[in-house]
C-alpha cells in the first residue's frame, strides 16, 4: 500500500534536494525548498518541500518541519498571486497513489486559478523550458522584493 510505503531516497524530489537532478528552484532556506512543478496544472504552479525530513506524506513527516514547511507555502503563495494575479489558488497534498500521489517525497502544491481556465492534466505534459525560465525569474524577482 503506497500510504505506507518506506522512503526511497532515489526519488526525483530527494534528487532535486541533493542537487543530483535539476530544477526552477523558486526559494530555499535550511528547511525548506521551492520549485516549480515541471508538468503544471496551472501557470505558476509550484511545490513546496522539506529538505531534511525523509517522509513520503502526511503521515510520516514530522511536525516541526511540517510547520516550516506550511509557512513557506502561505509566504510564497501571498507572493504568487500577488505577481501573477490569478483569480483563485488551490493549495493541495496528497498521500497515497488512490488519492493522486505520484512522487513519495512529502509536497505541497500552489495551484494558482484564472477564471474561465480548467485545470490542467495532474502530473502530465511537459512545460516548455523557456517558459519556465521566463516564469522562474519573474517570481525570483518578486519573493526577493517581498523580502521572504
Ligand atoms: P503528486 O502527484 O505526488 O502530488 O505531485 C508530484 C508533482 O511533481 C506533480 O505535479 C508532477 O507534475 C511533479 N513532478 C514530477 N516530476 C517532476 C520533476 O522532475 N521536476 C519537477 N519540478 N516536478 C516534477
Amino acid at each position: 500500500m503506497s500510504l505506507t510505503i518506506s522512503y526511497d531516497p532515489q526519488n526525483i524530489f530527494a534528487q532535486i534536494i541533493r542537487g543530483d537532478a535539476p530544477c526552477y528552484r523558486l526559494y530555499e532556506d535550511d528547511d525548506v525548498l521551492a520549485f516549480l512543478d515541471l508538468f503544471p496544472q496551472s501557470f505558476g504552479h509550484a511545490l513546496v518541500i522539506p529538505k531534511r525530513s525523509a517522509a513520503c506524506n502526511i503521515l510520516d513527516v514530522d511536525s516541526e518541519a511540517l510547520c516550516k514547511v506550511m509557512a513557506v507555502v502561505q509566504k510564497l503563495t501571498r507572493v504568487i498571486v500577488d505577481e501573477l494575479q490569478p483569480d483563485g489558488v488551490q493549495i493541495a497534498q496528497f498521500n497515497g497513489a488512490p488519492a493522486g500521489q505520484t512522487v513519495f517525497h512529502i509536497h505541497v502544491h500552489i495551484v494558482p486559478r484564472y477564471a474561465g481556465e480548467g485545470l490542467g492534466v495532474h502530473a502530465a505534459g511537459k512545460a516548455e523550458p523557456a517558459e519556465l525560465e521566463k516564469l522562474q525569474a519573474r517570481l525570483v524577482e518578486a519573493i526577493a522584493r517581498s523580502g521572504i
